[in-house]
């Protein structure tokens, strides 16, 4: 690790006020299980000369159900989040999204806004700069994408995004995308379906270098909606998704009347399953209806050499987590 400064504001604009006096020189620290690990292995293409630190801010750390929805503050960890009876109620996709997150540690110490802005896994990308050399592929601003011709085996198969093929590993972001969230920050709300942002390049979100996410906002679920969330990981107590799935449906006499499919470790960004959607409205949910929306969900996979394993996974998972909504 190379030295920086460790600065603990007291207030949102205090901090707001120091990212800009370092013009993208700082980054924020939350928990600091992902930000850590990319101190560590020298990640970003400069090199932070100050860590912000959140946690001496009061009041972001509040989850309140209210009238209009859920109300989650930045610096809630996983596990409140999971094992709140409000977020278990009223979004139980959500609940078990942050349950299966990383370890019981790891989800006693990340926050639910560090666990939206993390960066991808790519093993190139991680790879340790004390370890033989730095691996400079497009992400860190050099000019080839050391995955497509290397290990992808858990890289996208939705093609790439600016070169770049490396996933969405968060297991938070496809449970917010179903349950429609708006990612509230100290400057804008942000639609969490405009929220990921690989197509800006190395950078996981939309977020400006002076902006901090202060609040998770989920609408409340409209009258028979469900939601639920499935996760596929080579390891159970702890592991990154292969595969991960959330869905909201809301249920009229029986019929689908709206829903939403999002898949993550498939594609730079947490990827809706549109056309998943649009096929279930009008029809009741079972396992043929959910069978033709897994099918529809792969249906532009392009997979790599290594990962095509991955396309029937895709298609199991939506199908498997709708009819846990059902
Ligand atoms: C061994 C291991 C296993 C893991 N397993 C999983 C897993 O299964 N699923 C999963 O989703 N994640 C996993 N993670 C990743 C990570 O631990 C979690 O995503 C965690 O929720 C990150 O939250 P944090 O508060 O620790 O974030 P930090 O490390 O503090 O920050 C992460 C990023 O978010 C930014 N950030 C944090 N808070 C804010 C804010 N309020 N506003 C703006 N930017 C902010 C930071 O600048 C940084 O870029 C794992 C990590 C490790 C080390
Ligand atoms: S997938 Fe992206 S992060 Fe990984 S080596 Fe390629 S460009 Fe770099």
């Amino acid at each position: 690790m190379k030295r920086f400064t460790h600065i603990d504001p007291a207030t949102v604009d205090e901090a707001v006020f120091l990212l800009g006096e370092y013009q993208g020189a700082a980054r924020v620290i939350a928990g600091g299980s992902d930000l850590v690990g990319g101190l560590k292995d020298n990640l970003w293409m400069r090199y932070p000369q100050a860590v912000i630190n959140l946690k001496r801010i009061p009041g972001l750390r509040d989850i309140r159900a209210e009238a209009d929805g859920l109300h989650l503050g930045a610096l809630a960890t996983l596990t409140e989040v999971a094992e709140s009876a409000a977020v278990r109620d009223g979004w139980p996709g959500l609940a078990e999204a942050a349950g299966r997150t990383g370890s019981p540690l790891l989800r006693n110490i990340g926050t639910i806004a560090g666990n939206i802005c993390q960066e991808n896994r790519c093993w190139y990308f991680r790879y340790p700069h004390k370890l033989g050399g730095r691996i400079d592929c497009v992400r860190k601003g050099g000019t080839r994408c050391l995955a497509v011709t290397g290990d992808h085996r858990y890289h996208s198969i939705f093609g790439a995004v600016k070169k770049c093929i490396a996933v969405n590993p968060g297991d938070t972001a496809p449970a917010l995308v179903a349950l429609g969230a708006v990612v509230r920050t100290s400057k804008r709300a942000i639609p969490i379906d405009g929220f990921f942002s690989a197509e800006l390049g190395p950078q996981s979100t939309v977020l400006d270098h002076d902006e901090i996410v202060t609040e998770v906002f989920v609408p409340l679920p409209e009258k028979g909606a469900a939601s639920a969330f499935k996760k596929i990981a080579i390891r159970k107590s702890i592991d990154f998704a292969v595969v991960n799935c959330a869905a909201a449906v809301t249920l009229v006499d029986g019929d689908v009347a709206a829903a939403r499919i999002c898949l993550n470790g498939v594609h730079n960004n947490p990827r809706r399953c549109e056309a998943s959607e649009a096929v279930l409205i009008g029809r009741p949910l079972n396992e043929e209806t959910a069978g033709e929306a897994g099918e529809l969900a792969v249906a532009q996979a392009r997979p790599l050499l290594m990962n095509a394993f991955k396309v029937p996974m895709a298609r199991t998972i939506v199908a498997d987590t709708l009819l846990a909504c059902a």
